[in-house]
């Protein structure tokens, strides 16, 4: 039979919910793309977890099947989160398909890459805007879910992490095991500690032979986790992972430390570099705070961390796509060159 979404797919590791609840956009079954490039580049066998391909543009849609399909199950009218932007554009695509279910969205004003915030208001969400970081918005989806009829359906919500373990079951399942080392980006550490789950139920239930390091990175100003406390005013051109006080900090210390991996941090440069080189010389565009997972490979590499580690197999998450922030893609690439329109001109510019 064809694919039928992540929830058909995986059943028997998640929660029970019935057909008719289930709310799918046959998300997930993402690519995983050997980089020849970076595997160069750091002797290790890198392979692209490309979370970009999901219906909604990030990983945020195994999460919220999961999540919206079991508010549906508990016949919920209206369900709410704070994003920083694909958290709400992925509750508003699966609210709408639902067909009976509102989405409310809490984003910090002003700080939403474009594409994100167009998601949220073309599927009909209510989208509010608040004077405050992304950290103030969720204290406020908390304190109205706790005491209103409505599903919060942040990475808080259980459901969320238990859609998102999959996404290790898919890498098992492409590799034929875990790979050694697993680089992904920290924000509210919502995936680092999904996909730790989910490689160790996988192992557990005989899926898989082994576990990988988790290896998780931070932006440099806003690295609550590498710092040891909360950071006021987090700050990081990476929207996606600018969050002074992370929902699972405790969870994501836990995988770093029973995985015996580490997460550090990367700076904008870094990022932004790592940026550059996934859409120059593997051909993927990915959002920036995506390419945290690369940027910190490739810094871990410069520092030595791979040299006992030859060949060894490497998976980075690419948590969303490059065109739901493309106002940072035109800002940080040389602009095209304007000449007259004849044949000379256009040869003269490309130096034949
Ligand atoms: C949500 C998100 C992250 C951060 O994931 P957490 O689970 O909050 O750590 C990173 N990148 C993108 C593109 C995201 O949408």
């Amino acid at each position: 039979m064809s694919y039928q979404g992540l929830i058909h797919h995986y059943r028997k590791y998640l929660p029970p919910i019935k057909d008719e609840n289930i709310v799918t956009l046959l998300e997930c079954n993402t690519p995983l793309i050997h980089s020849e490039d970076l595997s160069q580049r750091t002797g290790l066998k890198v392979y692209l977890k490309y979370e970009g391909l999901n219906p909604t543009g990030s990983f945020k849609d195994r999460g919220m099947t999961m999540a919206i399909s079991m508010a549906k199950e508990k016949q919920a009218k209206v369900v709410m989160c704070a994003s920083t932007g694909n958290t709400s554009a992925s509750a508003a695509a699966y609210a709408a398909k639902s067909g009976t279910m509102k989405c409310v969205v809490i984003i910090p004003e002003g700080n939403i890459a474009l594409g994100k915030l167009a998601q949220a208001m073309i599927h009909q969400a209510k989208v509010i805007q608040i004077r405050g970081n992304f950290d103030d918005a969720l204290n406020i989806v908390k304190e109205v879910t706790d005491n209103h009829p409505v599903e919060l359906v942040n990475s808080l919500n259980p459901y969320r992490i238990e859609g998102q373990k999959t996404a290790a079951f898919e890498v098992c399942d492409v590799l034929g095991d875990a790979p050694v080392f697993h680089a992904i980006p920290v924000g509210n550490a919502g995936n680092i500690t999904a996909y730790w789950k989910g490689y160790n139920e996988y192992k557990a239930a005989g899926q898989s032979q082994s576990l990988p390091k988790m290896l998780g990175f931070q932006a440099a100003g806003a690295a609550p986790i590498v710092h040891g406390h909360v950071i006021d005013k987090p700050e990081t051109l990476a929207t996606a992972i600018r969050i002074g006080n992370p929902a699972s900090w405790k969870q994501a210390e836990t995988a770093r430390d029973d995985s015996g991996g580490l997460i550090d941090l990367v700076t904008d440069d870094e990022i932004i570099e790592a940026y550059k080189i996934l859409a120059a010389h593997t051909g993927v565009f990915c959002e920036p705070a995506s390419a945290a997972s690369v940027a910190g490979m490739l810094k871990l590499n410069q520092q030595g961390f791979f040299k006992d580690s030859q060949g060894a197999t490497i998976v980075c998450t690419l948590t969303g796509h490059g065109l739901k922030d493309p106002n940072n893609a035109i800002k940080v690439i040389d602009q095209p060159v304007t000449v007259d329109s004849t044949m000379d001109a256009v040869l003269k510019e490309i130096g034949l």
